[in-house]
């Protein structure tokens, strides 16, 4: 059985606040936002870990950052945005399906924590 969130999310069957769906990807609110907007825009594909991903994966994670400027484009943010994907649990990683953070809306510093 698939106890995936992400997974359940897509598929209609856990709640969220989704803003873009494409027949490849979905975006939504995170549920503890870190910044005044924060979107989890993710493959419908279950693929864990950007290190999992194969070669023929590449196309998808091409229509996830293409997603990703809609987004921003959506939010009004196209201009000033920060893409973060954490890979591994050392990393910061909690749930284990691709999504890119996309945050906006206020001064983002760097280096990242
Ligand atoms: P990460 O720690 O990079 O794996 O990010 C996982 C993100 O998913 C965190 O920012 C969580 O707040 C968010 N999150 C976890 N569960 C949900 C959910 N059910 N709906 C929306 N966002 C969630």
């Amino acid at each position: 059985m698939n106890t995936c969130i992400f997974c359940k999310i897509i598929e209609g069957k856990a709640p969220a606040k989704i803003v873009y769906e494409s027949d490849q990807v979905v975006a939504f609110h995170d549920i503890h936002p870190k910044a005044p907007v924060h979107i989890l825009i993710v493959p419908r594909k279950h693929i864990p870990r950007i290190a999992d991903l194969e070669p023929e994966d590449h196309g998808i994670m091409g229509e996830v950052i293409g997603a990703a400027k809609a987004v921003a484009e959506q939010f009004g943010v196209g201009d000033g945005f920060r893409l973060v994907v954490n890979n591994g649990a050392i990393a910061g990683q909690s749930v284990f399906h691709i999504h890119f953070h996309l945050l906006a809306g206020r001064c983002l510093g760097w280096p990242p924590g």
